[in-house]
């Protein structure tokens, strides 16, 4: 059947042309004014378009609404309310009306708050968020909002999100002003993030706790094939494989998500869905989707779908590449060199503001990163290691070595240039060095921050580039303010100059998996914060709490609230996986190695039985090793347990992390050493679980 995509793409949007085609002129042109320039909305307005978005939405099948939003968690949230309202004679209208639209008030117990919501104000509310659009999924109409508590606090996501694109707008503008760009009115961040996944088979998943409890593997020998042939990385799709993400696209278009390329990942078993790029608030919520309706659709194909970062020991894990840049109202991408001189110094302003904001707050762009399930991939030696260092490839760290020692640079070309007086060449993707190691990578015209771990929202490392990238144009605007136009360029030469020298220290264009960078890193005094017990505790530096409350994206009040829900949600998910780890070596595991030793026993006696001196050294040998291991197991159970128990006495948010890190782990590696040897001495039909071999291969 062939579809058609233009027709079908953004169907189940209330977008652009939807609200153009419904909303009185008036009507719309407000709303697209606060679209545009965060503008207050008026009630009247509200309820204009409160009553256009009911009728496409009934018009397009949906019956109920939700405030659709992003607590303190990795999912979403949302409550549906029909839209009838009885009228009193035994029938219903469809009613929905502005303030419906604007507000709502979830109750906001049950979300974490890390202590901002004092138990007696069970209440907080959802706001409309105009700039991402309304859509209709499973016959409802949700609503994109942000989630405060009653006194305004930012109990979610969108609400920072939000704030640091301001703060970048307002920063922005101002030093392209001062730069003497008096055209621009509006700055704001492009996100394209590409998703890692992995499928494996329904059936095989649900036979495995761990994946069921954890989205991860806890125990598991390697199959006998890895990733070592090289085979799968953009390989043929397997039909199963093809037919899903043929599906997914579709489903994604309907709703408007711009899906573009998807390709087989490096592991066996994983993939890549890579969407085109959107401001910064719709990427996110986009993505939040997409993870959505992977699963979904995944289902629906007898496929699950992992977005854990780690599911398989051994195999690579899942992250996201969040490909980052500022554009402007009039349609300029800042991180583009662009073509005049004029663009150009523009171009290294803004390029420098973001080495700069990588230098300085490299340790909260760590910790935007930070999870349990991220630590499993971040220096592991296949991610990004957990220093945090920039690339910028070849030839521009040339530029900015000929600017920080005034010398002349010479392009490739070699076209002789005075930056700023001449033009840049326009720095094409270094495709001879794709440096997949590198954290932070210009790409051209956009960096790639590439720590981010598949699970997690976007929301965090976006909130977090763009309030700093905001306070290095801020303290540039400082330093170019009243600088008179004739003398600008040689102010922009002497500011890069001061800057590259102060942060060159974060520019690294090699292999940043070796151990010989991570010395030389420490060298250079860049955090190396390998863990996220390790990392968490810079969230509360005096100088990231400045950063924060200065730029108004957190209050001293949610920074520490997050801290704690952090904290807890890294101990809860190493508790959760402590228990099922235990569960299945001591319901499932243990019990089928002694199946299997009795059966060696009676098999080695019968033989015994029919010819007395027979050997039975086979047997004998095999009981043995597997009793070794069975003790080592059922003691490791047991230590398990113990730990556990005490990590999860303990009080203090941060110690008590830091004992699932030290210790819980621990014990799980040790007890998964011992149970993955015996998985190896077992027949698969006497296992308890499917083999990472099945789960890997057999789609
Ligand atoms: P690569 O192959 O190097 O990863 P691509 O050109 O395939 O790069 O782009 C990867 C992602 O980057 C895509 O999602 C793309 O839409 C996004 N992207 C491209 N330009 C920008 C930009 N200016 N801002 C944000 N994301 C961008
Ligand atoms: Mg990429």
């Amino acid at each position: 059947m062939t579809q058609n995509i233009p027709e079908i793409y953004g169907s189940l949007v209330f977008n652009d042309k939807i609200m153009r085609s419904k909303l009185p002129k008036d009507m719309y042109k407000a709303l697209k004014k606060t679209i545009e320039n965060g503008s207050h909305l008026e009630l009247d307005v509200a309820n204009s378009v409160a009553v256009a978005m009911k009728e496409w939405a009934i018009e397009n099948g949906a019956t109920h609404y939700t405030h659709w939003f992003q607590p303190m968690t990795n999912v979403t949230a949302e409550k549906h309310d029909s839209f009838i309202s009885p009228t009193g004679d035994g029938q219903v209208i469809m009613d929905f009306s502005g303030k419906e639209l604007v507000k709502g008030e979830p109750d906001a117990s049950s979300f974490p708050s890390g202590g901002l919501r004092a138990t007696f104000e069970a209440r907080g509310y959802t706001a409309w968020d105009p700039t991402s659009p309304a859509f209709i999924k499973d016959g409802t109409l949700y609503i994109p909002t942000a989630f405060c508590s009653y006194s305004g606090e930012a109990l979610d996501k969108k609400t920072p999100l939000l704030r640091s694109m301001d703060t970048l707008n307002k920063e922005a503008v101002n030093i392209l002003h001062i730069l003497g760009n008096k055209e621009v009115k509006h700055v704001s961040t492009t996100v394209g993030p590409e998703q890692e996944y992995f499928l494996v088979d329904k059936d095989l998943y649900n036979k495995r706790k761990d994946l069921v409890f954890c989205g991860r593997t806890l125990l598991g020998a390697p199959a006998p094939k890895g990733q070592e042939m090289e085979d799968h990385y953009f390989g043929t799709l397997a039909p199963k494989v093809s037919a899903y993400m043929h599906d997914l696209d579709v489903e994604l278009w309907k709703l408007g998500i711009p899906a573009k390329t998807k390709h087989n990942e490096v592991a066996p078993a994983q993939h890549e869905l890579a969407p085109v790029f959107d401001t910064t608030n719709v990427a996110v919520d986009h993505n939040q989707l997409t993870m959505e309706i992977m699963k979904k659709v995944a289902d629906k194909h007898g496929l699950v779908c992992l977005l854990h970062e780690k599911p398989f020991e051994g195999i690579n894990g899942s992250g996201k590449h969040n490909n980052w840049s500022m554009s402007t109202d009039t349609g300029v991408n800042l991180l583009d060199p662009g073509k005049t001189p004029a663009e150009n110094i523009q171009f290294l302003v803004f390029l420098m503001a973001v080495i700069k904001a990588v230098d300085e707050y490299a340790d909260v762009l760590r910790i935007s990163v930070a999870s349990a399930g991220n630590d499993h991939r971040l220096g592991a030696n296949e991610a990004p290691p957990a220093v945090v260092s920039v690339f910028l490839g070849d030839e521009l760290t040339e530029i900015m070595k000929s600017i920080e020692n005034d010398t002349y640079f010479t392009s490739h070309g070699a076209v002789q240039m005075d930056i700023g007086a001449k033009v840049l060449p326009h720095f094409v993707k270094d495709n001879t060095d794709r440096n997949r190691t590198s954290p932070f990578a210009f790409t051209g015209n956009k960096f790639e921050f590439r720590m981010l771990g598949s699970a997690a929202s976007v929301a965090n490392p976006n909130i977090i580039l763009n309030t700093a990238v905001a306070e290095a144009l801020r303290q540039f605007a400082q330093e170019l303010s009243g600088v008179p136009a004739e003398e600008m360029e040689h102010a922009v030469h002497e500011l890069i100059k001061r800057a590259i020298r102060k942060h060159k220290r974060v520019i690294f264009n090699g292999n940043g998996y070796t151990d010989e960078w991570i010395e030389e890193a420490e060298k250079r005094g860049l955090y190396n914060l390998k863990s996220t017990p390790d990392a968490l505790p810079m969230w509360i530096d005096e100088k990231n709490i400045k950063l924060f409350t200065d730029h108004k994206i957190f209050t001293k009040e949610e920074i520490f609230s997050r801290y704690e829900i952090w904290l807890e949600n890294y101990s809860k998910t190493i508790n959760i996986e402590a228990n099922t780890m235990a569960e299945m070596v001591q319901k499932d595991l243990l019990p089928s190695v002694m199946t299997y030793t009795e059966k060696i026993a009676a098999a080695a006696s019968a033989k015994k039985a029919v010819v007395a001196d027979i050997s039975t050294a086979c047997e004998a040998s095999l009981i043995s090793k597997l009793t070794a291991l069975e003790e080592k197991m059922a003691s490791g159970v047991e230590k398990l347990k113990a730990d556990t128990a005490t990590a999860l006495a303990t009080e203090d948010p941060l110690e008590n992390a830091k004992a699932y890190q030290s210790v819980v782990l621990e014990d799980m590696e040790e007890l998964r050493k011992a149970a993955d040897a015996a998985e190896i001495l077992i027949p698969d039909a006497l296992l308890p679980y499917p083999t990472y071999g099945k789960l890997l291969f057999s789609i």
